[in-house]
């Protein structure tokens, strides 16, 4: 076992300290990778806080990982000392049950192992995200990053960029389809460039004016703002597709009807607090509300590929890793554009 430095919760609400965890020797398929960005997601305030009440202390969250191979394993034989990976939401999984089959490993029948606040495939050790210093990965959860990608840039796709990708492509989003995202935070930055690049015609739906400018930079032909009635007026029956990115909860059945007949939302924001639903949206115009959890192994290297052809990375504030509980306070304000990230050499 190796002590690695990192950055850790105590208890649910605690700030996060330093704090030093034991890493693995790496087995015969393991990657060793020194971290050296890691993003901030708002899954790790809502874990850091319990909000979704399942969550283990001590906690080091971090699942938006930027790092170089110093070490690998006799049987590895995807990466080499040196290459620059990433590491996303998870870190192993069954390999045996459908979806790992298929490649959706975050849909694991048997519970994938997340990256942080989960257990490693033996059902008991703990594992500890990228606010550290190292990580060891078995080779077949680690990532190639594009070369011309900025490296600090680029760790927010580990999780903002495929978890909105994922959608994109998976409801088949084309040229000119007209796409609504609900929230201009990490994710939703994410998203609009990802659908701006794919062709489509997006629209961003923010709760100020403050984000205009910025979204119309990102790719997106239109913004509204929410908090003006006449939104929900003048925009029914106008998108092919939304997805709903907002870390709080939002009036449902107020946005549905703004989809067109037999058209989807797809929500990945996960507040804290379930959602009361009108039914009546849905049944009027035959609209479909669904959800959709990160990636799978081989479509992050897929949205990590589209990225480096379009030159797709995320607006960021590179911070050190004292700043890391201030910036939950921003994020909790819906203050931040568009992505923290850390610059693990703070920690070292
Ligand atoms: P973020 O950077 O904090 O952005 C969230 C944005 O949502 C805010 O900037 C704000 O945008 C909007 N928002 C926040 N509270 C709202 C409310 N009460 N009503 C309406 N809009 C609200 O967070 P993030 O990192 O993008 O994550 C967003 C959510 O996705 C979180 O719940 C996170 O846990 C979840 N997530 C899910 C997956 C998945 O696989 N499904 C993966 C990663 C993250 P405006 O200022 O534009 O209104
Ligand atoms: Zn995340």
């Amino acid at each position: 076992m190796h002590p690695t430095k990192s950055y850790a919760a105590a208890a649910a609400n605690d700030p996060l300290n330093p704090y030093i965890i034991q890493r693995r020797e790496p087995g015969e398929y393991d990657v060793v990778i020194d971290i050296q960005y890691c993003g901030v997601c708002h899954s790790d305030v809502h874990q850091v806080r319990n909000e979704w009440g399942n969550s283990t202390f001590p906690m080091v969250p971090g699942h938006e990982i930027i790092g170089k191979v110093v070490k690998i394993g006799s049987s590895v034989s995807r990466y080499k000392v040196g290459d620059i990976v990433g590491v996303g939401c998870f870190v192993d999984s069954c390999c045996e049950c459908h979806p790992c089959q298929e490649g959706l490993q975050q849909y694991c029948e048997n519970g994938a192992n997340l990256t942080y606040n989960g257990v490693e495939r033996d059902g008991k050790t703990p594992t500890f995200g990228g606010y550290s210093t190292q990580i060891v990965v078995n080779e077949k959860y680690v990532l190639a990053i594009p070369s011309n990608l900025p490296l600090d840039q680029a760790a927010p796709l580990l999780c903002a960029g495929i978890t909105t990708y994922s959608p994109l492509r998976q409801w088949k989003v084309k040229p000119g389809d007209k796409v609504g995202i609900i929230g201009l935070g990490g994710l939703g930055h994410m998203a609009v460039k990802l659908a701006s690049a794919m062709g489509a015609e997006v629209t961003v739906l923010s709760t100020s004016n403050k984000k205009k400018e910025d979204a119309i930079r990102f790719g997106a032909k239109h913004f509204i703002n929410t908090k003006d009635s006449k939104t929900f007026v003048d925009y029914v029956n106008y998108f092919d597709f939304m997805i709903n990115t907002a870390a709080g909860n939002i009036d449902l059945s107020q946005y549905l009807p703004l989809l067109k007949l037999d058209k989807t939302m797809v929500c990945v924001g996960a507040p804290e607090h379930p959602s009361t639903l009108n039914v009546f949206p849905l049944i009027m115009k035959r609209r479909r509300l669904a959800g959709s959890l990160v990636g799978g192994i081989p479509e992050t290297q897929e949205m990590l590929n589209f990225c480096g052809e379009h030159n797709i990375t995320a607006e960021i504030e590179l911070i050190t890793i004292d700043k890391i509980n201030e910036a939950y306070e921003r994020m909790i304000k819906s203050d931040v554009r568009y992505r923290f990230v850390i610059d693990i050499n703070s920690l070292r």
